[in-house]
């Protein structure tokens, strides 16, 4: 392989904006060693399109995407469906679920996230023990599994393993719930010792730290999890998705879920709070100011009627948000911001509530700060600008040859891209500058096949 590569761009996002007719030169392993408006030499590749960072998701459950579109009915002997009975059906499903299955999951997975252009996903990860509930002899067998999958085909991963010890406030695990359980915190230790091991083989993976949510875990717990936390990782936890938490938080401590977090910690911006759709004004207000990010899904609160994040209140209030795509009941991060929007001015009846200032494209305000939320959600430092001499050359690019997007100026490009397209209007996703090629099916459809829940 040569020892510089040089790449022409028809444009390039950076973070203070556009700009065009761009020059990369990359070294062997698709580092960046040079961004330039000229070049001396021949291009080795002319791209016709324009270059943004790949999106961050920020909530990935993998193994929950074997069950995506299958929980669309009543089910027998139930009155109503709701996230309580959708989540037996999760239950059943990861009861279900052995290594190499997870690991095949999640290769074709990260695949199709990377079609999408997508290149980094937190992975929110409880499967840890066997169909038994006992550990595995490698205590970070499954994490290895997810890491090994990211691994396969070049996606960037955030393992967080998860603390799970409860099956609700001041109660005690259910059976169902064996392969999640965490009996102490210092067991807790020892699993992210060992998955910090295996993320120190792939160069793309970094470790996060993790409570499943308020009612998982009791607060001293909650407490010393914390308090491991002496290196500034991201720490994620699911908290207020639905109005039952809140009812359920309220009669146990007395204090709504977000409240009560903010009020006996020092909620700062390592925390990620994930849904958190149920806040009264002040908590609304009180968790901006704290700088800590919230991770908003909107395809699966959707799908699982958890209600409306109040982003309008939180964005005014300077609150910080990214997006994952949870239970992978959809995968377009196009998708999730559209919809982020949406949900807004849905309950709003307005249009472009998210910007404050006059000429703020929403497009460019949804992508700018889900990306900057989205890095530190990963753990990542982030770098001054999207593209920098020292990084891999890691990207999505456009097609510039779609008639809408052709005749947009600068200024439009990403709400045209965001309200307007898909997938369709992708010509590609670079990783460490080799174009990603989408896995083969065969061995996820054999997977599908084993599990027979898809009647
Ligand atoms: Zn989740």
């Amino acid at each position: 392989m040569k020892n510089q590569v040089y790449w022409k761009f028809g444009k390039i996002l950076q973070r203070d904006g556009w700009s065009d007719e761009q020059f990369i030169t990359t070294d062997s392993t698709g580092v960046i060693t040079n961004i330039s408006k000229r070049l001396e030499c021949d291009v080795d590749h002319k791209v016709n399109g324009m270059l943004i960072p790949g999106f961050q998701n920020a909530h990935s459950h993998s193994f929950q995407y074997a069950m995506a579109g299958l929980a669309e009915c009543i089910g027998q002997g139930k009155e109503h469906d709701d996230f309580w009975s959708w989540r037996e059906s999760m239950y059943h499903l990861a009861l279900k679920i052995n290594p190499e299955q997870l690991q095949v999951l999640a290769t074709q997975l990260y695949s199709e996230m990377l079609d999408h252009g997508i290149t980094q996903v937190a992975e929110f990860h409880y499967l840890h023990h066997d169909k038994d509930g006992k550990q595995f002899q490698n205590l970070a067998e499954m994490g290895e599994r997810l890491i090994a999958a990211a691994s396969a085909v070049g996606m960037g991963i955030t393992l967080i393993p998860i603390f799970y010890s409860k099956g609700g406030f001041g109660r005690g695990p259910g059976p169902e719930q064996r392969r999640f359980i965490c009996a102490t915190v210092n067991d807790y230790k020892k699993l992210c010792e060992v998955s910090q091991l295996s993320c120190a083989h792939y160069k793309r993976a970094k470790l996060g730290l993790g409570v499943h949510s308020l009612r998982a875990a009791s607060e001293d717990q909650i407490r010393d999890i914390v308090d491991m936390n002496t290196d500034g990782r991201p720490i994620h936890l699911h908290i207020a998705e639905q109005q039952k938490e809140v009812t359920d938080c309220l009669e146990y401590y007395s204090k709504r879920p977000v409240r009560w977090l903010i009020d006996n910690f020092d909620v700062n911006s390592n925390f990620h709070l994930v849904h958190a759709t149920h806040m009264d004004t002040s908590e609304v207000n009180q968790l901006a100011a704290t700088g800590a990010g919230v991770v908003l899904c909107p395809s699966t609160e959707g799908n699982l009627g958890d209600g409306l994040f109040p982003l309008k209140t939180f964005a005014e209030a300077g609150g910080s948000y990214s997006i994952g795509s949870d239970s992978h009941i959809g995968l377009s991060p196009l998708e999730e911001l559209r919809w982020l929007d949406y949900g807004q001015r849905l309950i709003e009846k307005k249009r472009n509530i998210l910007c404050r200032d006059q000429g703020l494209e929403s497009g460019e305000l949804l992508f700018h700060q889900t990306y900057k939320t989205g890095t530190r959600a990963m753990g990542k430092t982030g770098t001054e600008n999207y593209f920098e001499v020292g990084s891999e050359l890691t990207g999505v690019v456009i097609k510039d040859e779609l008639p809408l997007l052709q005749a947009t100026s600068s200024k439009k490009i990403l709400s045209t891209l965001i309200y307007s397209y898909g997938k369709e209007a992708l010509k590609g996703t670079l990783v460490a500058g080799a174009w990603h090629n989408s896995v083969e099916t065969a061995a996820f459809k054999n997977l599908l096949g084993e599990l027979k829940n898809r009647f």
